[in-house]
């Protein structure tokens, strides 16, 4: 029995090595025979076939494996900017991460934005400057720039030896590295510094002691190197795991059984024999199999029936789930990723890295599995909420929000190989919302035809960018008795899911100014039908303006490409920060709309010629400039349909299905 538990995240930009360090962890704790090769496609982590014919890891993958005593669960995280949804998921559950960087690319543009996330949710790191043997090879420019655009705190713990041959190897520290390192430690701790000023010695236990305090702490980030590709400095990183990053497990934990569980679902997986798993990754308390839980996300009870540890290519029994560690659990058929199992007091709130921003529609290559791809749409959405399926009756339309292009191609291929259905994607179009321009009312009175009574008038006027839907009511419960004034409130969302231009209405206050329900006349639903038609209705006398989806990029190229580069940001309506210039480098940043940036990454690739760093992210909604954008139609009977929506709605007319 392990004593000892790090939930582990390795992370860096595409190519810089992540998945190669990955493999030799593995290989070292003889989890597995031999590294698995990247460039063969015969790599054990990265699952999915288009991830080994692409050769970048899209899907996290969560292996556990033993080292010395200390239990490593590693969640491999993709660094594909497409897949920020699973970044962000992976990050909730991570107590500690490794950022790979190439020793010739050094910092690169996804490099930043996984720092800066790192950063912002307080997770210990250390950095692994990889690739000593590549000509070129510059892992001093590389960690004085951690230094400079970092923090000034990241310490270097080995040094390169040969750096930019083919028989690159690592060294100990010199006399000045190590000069160096122990000036940097005691400065992070007041009885060191003493010591260290009146020139007695520190002994290395002082300062492995004090690194392990501060890394725990962000304030100090310690550097490794080495030639992932050859095994060289793994061994030595996985160590410095061990001695530097704090225990995942919480203080007692393993023996208070009365704890109350809490724990989080952060992914689901399907296994060909055990069906539907959930990933669980456990904050407090104990569950062991047959024990039942409550789901407070979904209110209801979970009993679950076997507890699992996922390793190279299977699962392990393990029968019982702890504080700190992450197990796979079988028996909670319709888990869904984010479900908090017990208590939540003890789950770090959710950071999001990203929301969906497209969407698109999937059409089947053959009608007759209409059904079926509507079926494995309504199961992959529930597996993950991000993808937000949406099925138009009327319109017969199926539509799924994406985070990028590649992950049409991820669906494409887990339908025919999950589902056995094939099916094609229509072009991404831009997710755009509306905002009311001016204050406005919307009343409707509902009595006709009988049984039914609501009358409602709403007062909606413009809210602060970013303020969402802020919903009161100015009418006491004598006009609209309080479980309709429920019934309004829990209804609102709805009715803006569609405005006037066909997109969800944000940024807005809307106050119920007037009204009356009937005593007799008044059903469940009435309230909700008057609503839904007197938002439209005021929406229409506001009138609205359309949000667009902004990005905030970060380009990195030789400078002779500025030109070019800059031509077609401004082509975009992108607007720039000033511009850094570095030894022939240049870096672009600023703001530009998704809608007319889709095609850019590719673009700048071929541009370049494959030597531009760039990554996009989105920023906010802002207005859309007069003439841009794209206004829908309504999908399915609009409200202001006055009359047809309100037989739809009473049942008349049934969608067509
Ligand atoms: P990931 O995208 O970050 O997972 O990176 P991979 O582990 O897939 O590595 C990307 C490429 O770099 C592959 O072709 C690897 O063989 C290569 N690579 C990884 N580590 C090293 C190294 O230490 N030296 C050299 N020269 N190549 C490496």
């Amino acid at each position: 029995m392990t004593s000892r538990i790090r939930n582990l995240g390795i992370l860096a930009h595409v190519d810089a090595g992540k998945t190669t360090v990955t493999e030799n962890m593995l290989f070292l704790s003889g989890a597995i025979r031999s590294p698995g090769n990247v460039d063969k496609g015969t790599s054990l982590s990265d699952g999915l076939a288009v991830e080994r014919r692409r050769g970048i890891s899209v899907r996290a993958t969560t292996l556990s494996f033993a080292w010395n005593d200390v239990r490593i669960n590693l969640i491999d995280t993709p660094g594909h900017i497409d897949f920020q949804a699973e970044v962000e998921r992976s990050l909730r559950i991570l107590d500690c991460a490794i950022l790979v960087v190439s020793a010739v690319e050094g910092i690169q543009a996804q490099t930043v934005s996984i720092w800066d996330a790192l950063a912002a949710m307080h997770i210990p790191v250390m950095l692994f400057v990889n690739k000593l043997d590549r000509m070129g090879a510059n892992s001093t420019g590389v960690v004085d720039d951690l230094k400079r655009r970092f923090s000034a705190d990241v310490i270097q713990i080995n040094q390169p030896a040969s750096e930019g041959e083919p028989d690159a190897g690592i060294a100990d520290l010199d006399a000045d590295g190590l000069a160096t390192l122990t000036e940097s430690v005691a400065a992070q701790d007041d009885a060191l510094l003493e010591r260290f000023l009146n020139d007695e010695p520190l002994t290395s236990a002082d300062l492995e002691a004090t690194i392990a305090a501060c890394t725990a702490h962000r304030t100090l980030f310690p550097t490794l190197c080495g030639v992932a590709k050859n095994n060289i400095g793994v061994e030595e990183l996985l160590a410095k795991v061990v001695a530097y990053f704090p225990d995942a497990r919480t203080e007692g934990s393993q023996a208070d059984e009365k704890q109350p569980v809490s724990g989080v679902v952060f992914k689901i997986d399907h296994d060909a024999k055990l069906g539907r798993i959930a990933g669980v990754r456990m904050y407090a308390g104990r569950l062991r199999n047959r024990d039942t839980v409550r789901n407070i996300t979904a209110n209801r009870d979970e009993k679950i029936t076997q507890i699992k540890r996922s390793s190279v290519n299977r699962y392990e029994d393990t029968g019982i789930l702890e504080a700190g560690d992450i197990g796979f659990v079988c028996g909670m058929p319709e888990a869904r990723i984010g479900d908090i199992l017990g208590d939540d007091g003890p789950v770090p709130g959710h950071y999001r890295l990203g929301e969906p921003l497209l969407s698109v529609q999937v059409i089947p290559d053959d009608e007759a599995d209409h059904t079926r791809l509507t079926e494995a749409l309504q199961q992959l959405s529930s597996e993950d909420p991000h993808l937000n399926f949406t099925w138009f009756a009327d319109e017969r339309e199926l539509h799924v929000k994406i985070m990028g292009a590649i992950q049409t191609e991820i669906l494409t291929e887990i339908l025919a190989t999950r589902f056995a259905v094939y099916a094609r994607f229509s072009d991404p179009t831009v997710i755009y919302m509306e905002t009311p321009i001016s204050s406005g009312c919307g009343v409707e009175s509902y009595t006709m035809p009988k049984p039914c009574w609501a009358i409602v008038k709403y007062l909606i006027e413009p809210g602060e960018p970013g303020s969402d839907v802020v919903y009161s009511s100015a009418v006491g419960v004598n006009d609209i008795r309080a479980k309709y004034q429920r019934e309004i409130a829990s209804s609102i969302h709805d009715a803006l899911s569609q405005g006037i231009k066909g997109w969800e209405v944000t940024d807005l206050k809307i106050t119920l100014v007037e009204g009356s329900d009937h005593v007799l006349h008044s059903r469940p639903g009435n309230f909700k039908l008057a609503t839904n038609i007197a938002l439209l209705k005021g929406l229409t006398e506001t009138d609205t303006r359309l949000l667009e989806p902004i990005l905030s990029f970060r380009i990195e190229a030789p400078e002779s490409f500025v030109g070019m580069i800059t031509a077609d940001i401004v082509n975009a309506r992108g607007l720039f920060d000033p511009v850094e210039i570095d030894a022939g480098q240049v870096t672009l940043s600023g703001r530009i709309p998704l809608a007319t940036s889709m095609h850019l990454p590719a673009r700048l690739n071929s541009l370049t010629r494959g030597t531009a760093r760039f990554s996009f992210l989105y920023a906010r909604h802002e207005p859309c400039p007069p003439g841009e954008g794209v206004i829908r139609a309504y999908k399915g009977i609009s409200p202001l349909d006055r009359s047809k929506y309100i037989l739809k709605m009473r049942g008349a007319i049934t969608e067509a299905v």
